[in-house]
C-alpha cells in the first residue's frame, strides 16, 4: 500500500463493540471496508467463490434459488476441524484479495486513511494488510451481557463462539491500539476522538 494512505485494521472479539466503533467512524466520514460484507460478496450467486464452495461441500449448501445456505454451510463447517480449515482456505484468500482490490481503489482515488474492519483480522491472516491494528475490547462479562441482550442467545452458545476466537489477551499483545469499551458509548466516542487525533 502506498505510504500516503494509512491502512488501519479494526478488530475485536464477539460483542466487543466493533460495529459501534465502525458506525461512529463512518458517521465521521472515514472510509471503511467491512470484511463481513466482502465475505458475502465473494459467494454471491454466480460467483467463483460460490462455485468453489459447491465443488468442495456439494450442492447441499445451496438454497432453492441458487444462493448460499449459510446455516447449512456453518453446520457442515463447524462439524469437523478439516471442514472448517477447508472453508477458511477457500474464503480467507478471496476475502483478502478482494479487500486489497477495494483498498487499492481508495488509494488511487487519493484517500488518506482507510479502515479494514474484520472480526477475524488476526485469525484470518489479514493483519499484514494493515499499517497498524486497533483492537476494540471490553471485559468478557460485559461482552457476554451485551450479546445476550442483542441476540437473545444462551450464555453457553456465546461462550462457545468466544472460545472459537483468539483470546483477547493474545489480541491485545498484537494490537497497536487497544480501545477499551467496557464503559458507556459516550466514553467510547471520546476515546475514539482522542485516538483519531493522535494517530491520523
Ligand atoms: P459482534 O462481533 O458480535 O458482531 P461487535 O463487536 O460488532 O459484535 P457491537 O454490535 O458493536 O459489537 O456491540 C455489541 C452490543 O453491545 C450491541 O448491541 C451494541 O449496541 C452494544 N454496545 C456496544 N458498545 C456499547 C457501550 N459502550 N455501552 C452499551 N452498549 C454497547
Amino acid at each position: 500500500m502506498a505510504a500516503n494512505m494509512k491502512v488501519i485494521g479494526l478488530t475485536g472479539g464477539i460483542g466487543s463493540g466493533k460495529t459501534a466503533v465502525s458506525d461512529y467512524l463512518a458517521e465521521k466520514g472515514y472510509i471503511l471496508i467491512d470484511a463481513d460484507e466482502v465475505a458475502r460478496e465473494i459467494v454471491a450467486p454466480g460467483s467463483e467463490g460460490l462455485a468453489e464452495l459447491v465443488a468442495h461441500f456439494g450442492s447441499g449448501i445451496l438454497l432453492e434459488g441458487g444462493g448460499l445456505d449459510r446455516a447449512r454451510l456453518a453446520e457442515i463447517a463447524f462439524a469437523t476441524e478439516g471442514a472448517r480449515a477447508a472453508l477458511n482456505s477457500i474464503m480467507h484468500a478471496r476475502i483478502i484479495r478482494r479487500m486489497g482490490e477495494l483498498a487499492a481503489g481508495h488509494r488511487d482515488a487519493g484517500a488518506k486513511a482507510l479502515f479494514l474492519a474484520a472480526p477475524l483480522l488476526f485469525e484470518a491472516g489479514m493483519a499484514g494488510m494493515a499499517d497498524e491494528v486497533w483492537l476494540v475490547d471490553a471485559d468478557e462479562g460485559i461482552r457476554l451481557e451485551r450479546v445476550k441482550k442483542r441476540d437473545n442467545l444462551s450464555e453457553a452458545h456465546i461462550r462457545s463462539r468466544m472460545a472459537a476466537q483468539m483470546p483477547s489477551g493474545e489480541k491485545r499483545a498484537l494490537a497497536d491500539v487497544v480501545i477499551d469499551n467496557s464503559g458507556g458509548l459516550g466514553e467510547l466516542y471520546r476515546k475514539l476522538d482522542d485516538i483519531l487525533r493522535e494517530r491520523l
